[in-house]
């Protein structure tokens, strides 16, 4: 199914993240863990790919085994720096002969040294028009309620997320955050800058104290002192800290729903314990979480 359709249904969604192997040797660890978050039956589920298109195989064979093994909607990441107009077409085209029907459109990461107007993508916008050039295949892009480190500030990123908008891009997923204000006065600024497109809530569970700086220096998201203080207190206690760093998480998700925040995408890191607990945890609140996605869009 093309997202475009799900959110179209204006039904809560929840979501989870895998990231393949970096080598051959991890693919068995990789593949059971998506297939343990595959069986919790997600709205669907989306594959990460590694830097410089080194690990696009094992995203491309995790993405079509989702749909064919599983039957979960899948979605592709693809980065574009470094990459040729050539190669970026052969890619699609393996995708699409997966029948893998979705993709966020990514920049990537510049690596040290390297010269991005040398290259035949300068942007996620310019893939995400390339990609909508050739392919009906459903395009979505990242943005930053928090901005992207690279942008000058939050209305100078906005107004290039509007040109990703305008490439064809359909919906958005939001870089991790932990204070759901920050999303909402962003989710404002989108709206008033024209973009009507869905915004998927990105939600990052973070289940060990060392995560935090990890978290923080990815993303550029403030820790909330609330979660500051959970860390402090629990951060030494694994069993601990992964229960509180799971409730903080559910309670963000709970708090998105109930302010009219229809989809939301955990960042479940290949943890099927994880992602399950999750679920559970919003058994009653979103009642067909876990139902196959026809069955799930029947009941609404
Ligand atoms: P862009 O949209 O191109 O934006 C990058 C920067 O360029 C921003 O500062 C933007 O304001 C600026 N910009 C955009 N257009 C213009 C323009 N016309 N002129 C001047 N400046 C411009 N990385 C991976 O390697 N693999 C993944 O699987 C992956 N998944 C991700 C999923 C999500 C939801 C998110 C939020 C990020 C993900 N990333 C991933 C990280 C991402 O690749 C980096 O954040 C990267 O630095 C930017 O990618 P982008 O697609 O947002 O780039």
């Amino acid at each position: 199914m093309k997202l475009s359709e799900l959110f179209g249904k204006k039904i809560p969604t929840l979501s989870f993240e895998v990231f393949p192997p970096k080598t051959s040797g991890n693919y068995d660890t990789v593949k059971t863990a998506t297939a343990e978050i595959a069986k919790l039956k997600p709205d669907f589920m989306s594959v990460t790919c590694g830097a410089g298109g080194k690990t696009d195989i094992y995203t491309a064979d995790i993405a079509a085994s989702l749909s064919r093994d599983y039957g979960v909607t899948s979605i592709a990441h693809m980065t574009c720096v470094g990459t040729s107009r050539e190669n970026a077409e052969k890619r699609i085209r393996e995708l699409e002969k997966l029948g893998i029907e979705n993709i966020l459109a990514l920049r990537g990461d510049i690596p040290d040294g390297f010269d991005i107007n040398k290259c035949d993508f300068r942007h996620a916008s310019e893939l995400t028009a390339f990609v909508k050039s050739i392919s009906d295949i459903c395009v979505g892009g990242a943005c930053y309620p928090e901005c992207h480190p690279e942008a000058a500030n939050i209305n100078e990123d906005i107004s290039h997320i509007k040109e990703k908008v305008n490439a064809g891009c359909e919906f958005l997923t939001t870089q991790m955050f932990f204070d759901n204000n920050i999303f909402y006065k962003y989710l404002c600024k989108l709206r008033d800058a024209g973009i009507n497109t869905p915004v998927v809530a990105g939600i990052m569970p973070i289940t060990h104290a060392s995560q935090v700086e990890r978290a923080v220096k990815l993303s550029g998201s403030c820790m909330p002192s609330r979660f500051l203080d959970i860390v402090d207190r629990f951060g030494s206690d694994a069993a601990a800290m992964k229960q509180a760093g799971i409730i903080y998480a559910t309670e963000q998700i709970i708090d998105l729903l109930a302010n009219g925040i229809n989809a939301v995408h955990v960042y479940s890191m290949n943890k099927p314990d994880v992602a399950a607990k999750i679920q559970e945890n919003l058994s009653c609140i979103i009642p067909s979480a876990g139902v196959s996605v026809q069955d799930r869009h029947a009941l609404f």
